[in-house]
């Protein structure tokens, strides 16, 4: 069964145990490379997965059949599911508890294509949408804090399906990384009353040598202390905290600016892994701490990561980042290539 433990050293958290078997082979899910009659995510092969939790469907279909254009199932593999945290085994120092969230998988399109940015933008405008709604679904579960929208693609990462899907998952703890940047943020906030993110904005287009692409509402560049090669971060221009509540009527131009900044990364990295995340406030933080400042100092955004170098000694060892390249070369050579 599922479960969460914490590291005592430094409290980051692992979810573990749920996959089991004898078979030491099946212990690492490995990229299935599966022909389309047998992909869980094509239109047709809906009874493969688990029952869908939300679905945009044409008018009289039924649900779990065809007739659907995007279509979110509970993840099988991890198998998470609201549950009341409990304290279980191990004891003393050692912190387990069975495992509580919820996380779904958010197939992006009936038909198989292995490219979110190759779908018409209608379609990714619908993803986007999805997302939304799912968020506000999850903000509903009084235990969840901590929400992640992600996509791993390329060959050789962390991709099972190779059917563009995405991944929604909220937890009872923030993620570590969003932890951070709430930190960061926050301090800049105390020191300048302004937030950072609107900041970068601004310096970004002062200085003009890292942007990729930018619209009336969004802009993407290489962020300056960029940790991977080629890596981008895509921000709104108007500041908000929370994804949930930004404006759809600006999809369309998000769509865009993932459209040429993702593809243009493609081009150059080709079927490497690739991980895009979106990085928003959390759902909800503890009773005793104070978060009014949340809503001022964080500032949602896409960051995508390209995985060309795989990370070695010193970022696991160190989380220490080495990147050959500067961000300003890889903006000048990505600026060239996107899709409009
Ligand atoms: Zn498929
Ligand atoms: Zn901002
Ligand atoms: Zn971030």
């Amino acid at each position: 069964m599922t479960e969460f433990r914490r590291d005592p050293l430094t409290h980051r958290w692992v979810i573990t145990g749920f996959i089991d078997s004898d078979r030491p082979e099946e212990l690492i899910p490995t990229l299935k490379r599966n022909p389309p009659e047998h992909c869980h995510f094509c239109e047709g092969n809906e009874h493969f997965t688990p029952k869908e939790t939300y679905a945009h469907r044409a008018e009289g279909s039924v649900p779990n059949r065809p007739g659907w254009d995007i279509r979110v199932v509970p993840n099988r593999t991890t198998d998470l599911r609201i549950r009341e945290l409990q304290k279980r085994g191990q004891g003393g120092i050692y912190d387990l508890q069975n495992a509580s969230g919820i996380h779904e998988t958010i197939v992006e399109t009936p038909k198989h294509t292995n490219r979110f940015s190759q779908l018409p933008l209608a379609q990714m405008v619908k993803v986007l949408k999805t997302y939304q709604d799912r968020y506000e679904e999850h903000k509903k579960n009084h235990l969840l804090k901590g929400v992640l929208i992600f996509r791993n693609q390329g060959r050789g990462g962390a991709l099972v399906f190779e059917h563009t899907h995405s991944h929604m998952i909220s937890l009872p703890f923030i993620p570590k990384t969003v932890e951070n940047e709430l930190k960061g943020a926050k301090r800049f906030y105390d020191l300048k009353t302004r937030c950072i993110f609107c900041d970068m904005v601004s310096e970004e287009k002062k200085i003009n040598q890292r942007i990729l692409y930018e619209n009336d509402d969004y802009i993407s560049w290489c962020p300056f202390a960029a940790r991977f090669p080629f890596e981008a971060w895509i921000i709104g221009k108007s500041h908000q905290s929370e994804y949930s509540k930004t404006d759809p009527a600006t999809f369309e131009n998000l769509a865009r600016a993932i459209r040429f900044t993702l593809s243009s990364i493609e081009k150059v990295v080709g079927d490497t892994p690739i991980s895009f995340v979106i990085h928003s406030a959390p759902l909800r933080f503890d009773v005793t701490e104070d978060y009014s400042y949340v809503p001022n100092v964080y500032h949602w955004h896409i960051e995508i990561l390209p995985h060309a170098l795989p990370a070695g000694g010193f970022e696991w060892g160190g989380d220490f980042f080495l990147s050959p390249p500067t961000p300003e070369r890889c903006a000048k050579v990505l600026k060239t290539m996107g899709d409009n």
